[in-house]
């Protein structure tokens, strides 16, 4: 408990915010969440689901200057950049091909994975304290390959993460029947990382935190912040529909973080890498756990309502209409490999992965504007941080050491 309990307005109901809130609520604060889409229906909402605490490589590679030109001609790639948007994303791929020097990237995974050490605990005092441990399936992810060449393609990843202290096993392809009889195809090559879990619905994980915070007094209304200015000691959060008081403001508006900093005056390079899924019904047998298939890096992921296909990554920022495209065209790998799959698109869905260059979260209170601290910048991890970045966020508001450098994940190292 928090010695001098504080009015505190949270900005954004995604994971982050959700989870600064119920943390902050521990220490006796009063909180409320302003979230004008609901709760869990950013990119909390349809993202695969894995918390993943060795996911610690970044996404700027050795290679990156090469990959960019790649990017914007391969019209089958995973990766695209819509080319309305290249001009705006321009300072942000400039900064990402500065982040791609090997030495670079070793600073930034270590800095991921100074956080992604205690994402796990930090997850699972949430799902005790809200009871839903029977949303998770703690049953590790695997990465299957069909060609020698698929597994080299992943090698620098898999000893990054190794360099980072992350267990990782190789298995003969096959073992790969035995974990997952629901496979037909045979693979050559298996990756097993056994300490990530499975969410079974990311969105409901994440409105069922919320509901545990309602029910312990906490408050979420519908509203879009539009202003933040400073009155007196205390900050003026404006919204669409009034005004707030706070003490302090976390904000967590995921990729839409961006635009609150700006009405601080602050630029921050935060952008979004767009992402994909499309739910096909439950194949009958389904798989035991997530499967990546390295060799076209598609995602298929068991959930409680279906078999969610993701894959890719799209950056055409938050205003451009989807384009569902690329992801349709990843359906057919997973009746290959599974020919018991429907191929009928129950839902497709597109979301904003909150994405900085050197993928760094965005986490700390922003100099200048005391009192406004940020919990964003999650990118293709967040659902996995959002916990600890919220348990983060209530030490630093009490003044307390979270254990952890907090100087790689400063709000205005831009
Ligand atoms: C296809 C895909 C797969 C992924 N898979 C994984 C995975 O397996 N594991 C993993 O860890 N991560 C994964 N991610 C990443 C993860 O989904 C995100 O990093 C994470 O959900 C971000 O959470 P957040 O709370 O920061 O943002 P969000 O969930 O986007 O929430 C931000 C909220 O802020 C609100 N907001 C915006 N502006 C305002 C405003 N002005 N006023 C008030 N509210 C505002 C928005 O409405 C939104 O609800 C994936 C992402 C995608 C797209």
């Amino acid at each position: 408990m928090s010695e001098t309990p504080k009015s505190i307005v949270v900005i954004g109901a995604g994971i982050a915010g959700v989870a600064s809130a119920l943390f902050l609520q521990r220490d006796g604060h009063t909180v409320t969440i302003l979230d004008p889409r609901g709760v869990g229906e950013g990119a909390s909402f349809g993202n695969a689901g894995t918390i993943a605490p060795t996911s610690c490589v970044p996404t700027a590679r050795p290679d990156t200057m090469k990959r960019v030109p790649k990017m914007l001609l391969d019209p089958a790639g995973p990766f695209n950049i819509r080319w309305s948007y290249l001009p705006k994303l321009a300072p942000w791929l400039i900064d990402l091909i500065r982040n791609s020097s090997p030495e670079k990237i070793l600073a930034n995974a270590k800095a991921k994975t100074a956080l992604l050490e205690h994402a796990m605990a930090a997850y699972n005092e949430l799902i005790a304290d809200a009871q839903t441990e029977d949303m998770i399936v703690r049953n590790g992810i695997l990465q299957v390959f069909e060609t020698d060449q698929g597994l080299k393609g992943m090698e620098r990843d898999h000893a990054l993460m190794q360099e980072c202290g992350h267990k990782i096993e190789f298995l003969p392809g096959e073992e790969i029947r035995q974990m997952e009889p629901a496979f037909s195809q045979k693979f050559k090559h298996a990756v097993y990382i056994e300490n990530h879990a499975t969410i079974k619905h990311p969105g409901d994980l994440t409105k069922k935190f919320a509901a545990h915070f309602e029910a312990k007094g906490g408050a979420f209304l519908q509203e879009q912040v539009t202003g933040l200015t400073k009155a007196g000691a205390a900050w003026s959060v404006i919204t669409d529909k009034g005004s707030h008081s706070a003490d302090r403001v976390i904000v967590a508006a995921g990729a839409w973080s961006r635009e609150i900093a700006r009405m601080l005056g602050r630029r921050m390079l935060l952008d979004t890498e767009r992402g994909y899924h499309v739910m096909l019904p439950q194949p009958d047998p389904t798989l035991r756990r997530p499967i990546l298939l390295g060799d076209q890096s598609v995602f298929l992921v068991p959930m409680a309502h279906g078999l969610r296909v993701t894959s890719g990554v799209e950056f055409g920022g938050l205003e451009l209409p989807p384009d569902y495209r690329r992801i349709r065209n990843m359906v057919p790998f997973a009746k290959r490999v599974m020919p018991q799959v429907e191929e009928r698109e129950m839902s497709i869905w597109m979301g904003f992965r909150p994405s900085t260059p050197d993928t760094r979260p965005i986490l700390g209170e922003m100099p200048g504007a005391e009192g406004v601290f940020f919990a964003t910048g999650g990118s293709h991890i967040g659902m996995t941080l959002g916990p600890i970045m919220g348990k983060v966020t209530a030490d630093l508001v009490a003044g307390r050491d979270p254990g952890i450098d907090m100087n790689p994940y400063t709000p205005d190292r831009w």
